[in-house]
């Protein structure tokens, strides 16, 4: 997959932490969540406060560990970083939970991937600020408390739905990520193609904004496909002309759908009818994982109303007959 939302080499990495925004205001959309946010950190600064616990969920790529820097920086504090899958033991999560000084923020991505050992000693940190660790071994074990400073979670998930009830009820402030618009995208590209240092003309920029799946990290990442064209096939400007050209080649259509949206809506039309088809024959249908699927490729094609999701299976709307220039079927009743 060339443009896949996870991030890629640790060189393109690098990159990404080079382009994300700072602070609050250079964060681009997400107006509502932008505004919460910023009375609540207004808030809690004033109280000289931890604040709330945060849970950010929605698709990869649309900004959840670039607002958790953002917030730890807005607060003033530092920030701590760790995944659901890398704390596997208790230990792990202690040993963070007890390095943090006041007021700090712990960024917990993949949170739904805690396992439910680990997740055990979180409840009683985010409600008291206190851990339960067990001393010794065999009979003369027992479990003291130790009490931590106050502290902010911010946890991030691709679906709020894989979160455990407890966990999640712990949450004061939940928030989601929606997909970016055309123009907030083009905003963004502006300001890295600036950063980068590449000639972009407006038209150029909006273009690979439209085509990037209303996802920022896509944006930043078609952008230097795009300057690498440029630059061999070119004079180094983005333009409209090099921008349909270099985007041709790297197989992202008009509609900002890569190859495995086409693979997706060509599987569900030729193979299951048009649908209503169950994810996991998709899958199989596609050699890619149904969590991928779940969590990367269908979201956008649902949001742009390509793919319907019903208590059935997935079903291909007239939009994707019409994308892919197929004849749709005659339902009854036509
Ligand atoms: P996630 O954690 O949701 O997968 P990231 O926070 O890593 O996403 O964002 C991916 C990249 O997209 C970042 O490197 C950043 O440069 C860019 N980005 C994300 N959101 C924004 C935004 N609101 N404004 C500007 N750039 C953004």
């Amino acid at each position: 997959r060339v443009v896949s939302a996870a991030p890629a080499s640790p060189n393109e990495e690098a990159i990404e932490r080079a382009l994300r925004p700072k602070l609050l205001d250079e964060y681009v959309g997400q107006a509502k969540v932008r505004e919460q946010l910023e009375i609540f950190i207004g808030a809690a600064r004033h109280r000289a406060e931890a604040l709330d616990h945060v849970l950010l969920f929605g698709p990869p790529g649309l900004g959840k560990t670039t607002l958790s820097h953002i917030i730890a920086a807005e607060l003033g504090v530092n920030l701590r970083q760790t995944s659901g899958p890398v704390l596997e033991k208790p230990k792990d999560l202690a040993a963070l939970l007890t390095n943090l000084e006041r007021n700090d923020v712990l960024f917990i991505d993949e949170i739904h991937r805690l396992s439910p050992v680990v997740e055990e000693i979180l409840y009683p940190a985010l409600e008291d600020y206190q851990i339960d660790i067990m001393i010794g071994e065999g009979p003369a074990a027992r479990s003291i408390k130790l009490d931590l400073q106050p502290f902010t979670l911010v946890g991030a998930t691709t679906r709020a739905g894989m979160l455990t009830n407890p966990l999640r009820d712990r949450f004061g402030i939940v928030a989601r990520l929606e997909f970016y618009t055309a123009e907030e995208l083009a905003r963004i590209v502006r300001r890295s193609a600036g950063l980068l240092g590449v000639p972009t003309d407006d038209e150029g920029g909006l273009e690979i904004a439209r085509r990037s799946r209303g996802t920022p990290r896509i944006a930043n990442r078609l952008l230097r496909r795009v300057r690498d064209y440029a630059q061999v096939k070119s004079d180094g400007r983005i333009t409209i002309d090099v921008a349909h050209k270099a985007l041709a080649m790297l197989d992202v259509d008009p509609q900002g759908f890569d190859l495995m949206d086409r693979k997706l809506l060509e599987a569900v039309i030729h193979r299951f009818d048009g649908g209503p088809v169950g994810l996991d024959n998709i899958a199989a249908s596609i050699g890619e994982e149904s969590g991928t699927i779940e969590d990367v490729i269908e979201p956008y094609l649902i949001q742009q109303g390509y793919l319907q999701r019903t208590p059935r299976g997935r079903i291909a709307t007239l939009a994707a007959y019409r994308h892919l220039g197929v004849a749709p079927p005659q339902r009854d009743g036509d």
